[in-house]
């Protein structure tokens, strides 16, 4: 009997593997068809301005919305189309919707309005990417290329191939602004926020959730705010999700908060109503 357990549950995790195996495929293999389908739309987090509470940021955010499995979190399937060369494709599609976005809401919003996307290392390393492409559709859209901030990680940055830097200096060189996503989570070499001269570090979530009760992690904050502002850098809170984050942030001098507290991510329609609404004066 004990035998046949062993076998049974053998034969289950088998099943298992097996269907996440077959999962994955099945997600790759949808994946491949998405855009075409248009099951991609981009939701907009708002970025506030800490000290005069008004939204003068937002940052673009995919979402997979799947016929048959309904919304497909990012964390699902980035990597997917990161390994599968997908993300390339997927990631002009979302500069192009961006930069769309950030034309029509001019005239709501001014020209302050700035829209960040994230972009992989994958898109970094394809030769697919041709930064004169997006520029030339920024310039015949009539948007200033300071209006696009992309959010790469320090990752990029570690023992980068020329190419890649070389890719990101001619975006810094055109003038757009460039972020350092999950800052503190990675191996903080520090020595590229010279180099590359850097615009935002977002300082990751996890050193937020727990600023209230953390002295370490409001040390910590503190000491990455005072840093960045030596060099010319400024900061952006990730994940403030209570109105004690919003000010102790505020109190160490971070430039910028975004999270629930806020607003979550919203679909287009609603974060055009928002800047509608406020004028790009969020009372948050
Ligand atoms: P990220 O760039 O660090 O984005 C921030 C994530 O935190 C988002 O998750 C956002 O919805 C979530 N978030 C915002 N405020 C709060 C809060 O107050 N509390 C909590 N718990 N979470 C909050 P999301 O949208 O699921 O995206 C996950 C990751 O997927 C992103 O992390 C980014 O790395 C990646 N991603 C999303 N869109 C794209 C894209 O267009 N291209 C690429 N390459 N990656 C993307
Ligand atoms: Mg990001
Ligand atoms: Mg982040
Ligand atoms: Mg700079």
């Amino acid at each position: 009997a004990a035998k046949n357990a062993g076998r049974n549950r053998l034969s289950y995790f088998t099943q298992a593997l097996q269907e996440s195996a077959q999962y994955r495929l099945r997600l790759i293999n949808d994946l491949l068809g998405a855009l075409a389908d248009r099951q991609f739309e981009i939701h907009f987090q708002p970025i506030i301005d800490l000290a005069s509470r008004r939204t003068v940021k937002a940052e673009a955010l995919l979402r997979w919305n799947h016929p048959e499995h309904g919304t497909i979190s990012p964390a699902e399937f980035i990597p997917l189309a990161e390994e599968t060369g997908l993300i390339v494709g997927i990631g002009d599609w979302v500069f192009r919707e961006a930069a769309g976005c950030l034309q029509r809401w001019t005239e709501l919003a001014g020209t302050e309005l700035q829209i960040s996307v994230n972009m992989s290392p994958a898109q970094f390393q394809s030769d697919v990417l041709v930064i004169e492409d997006w520029l030339a559709h920024l310039r015949s859209l009539g948007v200033a290329e300071q209006r696009l901030s992309i959010e790469i990680t320090e990752g990029l940055l570690l023992n980068a191939h020329p190419s890649v830097t070389d890719k990101l200096l001619a975006f810094r060189d055109a003038g757009i602004q460039v972020a350092i996503d999950d800052f503190g989570t990675g191996y903080s070499a520090l020595s590229y926020l010279k180099r590359f001269d850097i615009d935002y570090l977002k300082i990751d979530q996890s050193f937020i959730s727990n600023l209230e009760t953390e002295p370490n992690d409001l040390a910590l904050c503190e000491a990455i705010v005072s840093m960045a502002h030596k060099l010319g850098l400024k900061v952006i809170a990730e994940g403030v999700e209570t109105e004690q984050q919003r000010e102790l942030l505020k109190r160490i001098s971070c430039d910028y908060g975004q999270g629930y507290l806020f607003s979550r991510p919203l679909p287009p329609a609603k974060f055009e109503r928002l800047l509608q609404d406020n004028r790009g004066h969020l009372r948050a």
